[in-house]
């Protein structure tokens, strides 16, 4: 299974990859950056795209 590895360090909060995979990436209200809504999860093609189309290029997906 493929874990997807989110650098908050990185993160700026633009929130590109909530708005490109809502089921997946979620914005944390305090720490204003992005998380995983849930671990367990298979990785699709708009989450590769999500990724892709991140800014700070802080979404690693390692398989
Ligand atoms: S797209 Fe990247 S920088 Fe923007 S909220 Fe998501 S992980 Fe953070």
């Amino acid at each position: 299974m493929a874990t997807i590895i989110i650098d908050t360090y990185l993160c700026n909060g633009c929130a590109t990859c909530i708005e490109m995979c809502p089921q997946v990436f979620r914005l944390d209200p305090v720490s204003n950056k992005a998380e995983l809504i849930d671990t367990e999860i298979e990785i699709t093609d708009d989450i590769y795209q999500a990724a892709a189309y991140c800014p700070e290029k802080c979404i690693e997906i390692k398989e």
